[in-house]
């Protein structure tokens, strides 16, 4: 299996079906067919299937999901793609080094997913928050906003490109290779540790976002693997429990 069949293109709310096909079109040309739509806000119709220009099969197989977490809770990299820098503490990558990851990632093999989202209001910042590394088409900053197809164009390429180019695959390491975390279990790993640090009373009142978003941060630049998201959970389990004790013995 070509590491194209475990990219998926995610297309969050759009609001125009046709963009949908005009999507699906540039995603087949450069050999990608993955296509899941998340909450469009118009189901399919004869715009999205003229636009795609004979790539009905990519439109007819693309799932509909309620919820962009749904979407990628098995992936192992989220690329999300924005036209703006925004205040959610990410990692930005070129169009060109996100493919070359991102082709890496999925010859591990691992599930990846590009996101895409809203003509007018592009993703929320939560929605963006979800994702582990933000991906910028560096336009001018004075009109920077591309049409959704067109984004998911140059992505599609520069992805194209990376597998052409034939990434190396990872250098086998001595011993078994740990797989990394999946996007589901890290986020349960951050809901865990929001609610440790809820627990042991770390915030002291300040509010909690800019921490957490530091501490996602963190966590996602070290890649970690599912045996190290169950040490940590370990750890912030015993701490809970302590909190606990703690807490009922000075009631
Ligand atoms: N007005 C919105 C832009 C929406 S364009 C905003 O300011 O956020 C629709 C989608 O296309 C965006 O959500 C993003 O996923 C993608 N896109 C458009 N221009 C982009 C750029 N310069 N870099 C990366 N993605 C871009």
């Amino acid at each position: 299996m070509s590491a194209c069949n475990r990219i998926r293109f995610v297309l969050v709310g759009t609001q125009h079906p046709g963009n949908i096909g005009a999507a699906a079109r540039a995603m087949k040309t450069m050999g990608l067919s993955r296509l899941v739509l998340v909450a469009p806000e118009k189901p399919l119709d004869e715009a999205a299937y003229r636009r795609s220009a004979g790539a009905e099969d990519v439109l007819g197989d693309a799932p509909v999901l309620p919820t962009l977490a749904e979407a990628v809770a098995d992936c192992r990299l989220v690329l999300g793609c924005t036209a703006r820098a925004r205040r959610v503490a990410l990692e930005e990558l070129l169009p060109a080094d996100a493919a070359a990851r991102a082709v890496q990632r999925a010859g591990e093999p691992a599930e990846v997913a590009v996101v895409f989202g809203r003509e007018r209001t592009g993703l929320s910042n939560d929605e963006l928050q979800l994702c582990h590394v933000a991906v910028h088409i560096p336009s001018d900053p004075a009109f920077s906003s591309l049409n959704l197809a067109a984004a998911v164009q140059v992505l599609a390429y520069e992805l194209r490109l990376a597998q052409l180019a034939g990434v190396p695959a990872p250098a086998p390491e001595p011993g078994f290779r740990e797989q990394v975390a999946s996007h589901a279990q890290l986020e349960g790993l951050f809901g865990q540790l929001g609610d440790t640090l809820d627990e042991i009373d770390f915030h002291k009142g300040r509010a909690p976002e800019s921490a957490m978003r530091k501490l996602r941060r963190l966590f996602l630049k070290a890649e970690l693997s599912e045996q190290e998201v169950r040490l940590l959970r370990g750890i912030l389990s015993d701490a809970q429990r302590m909190a606990r004790l703690a807490a009922s013995g000075s009631a």
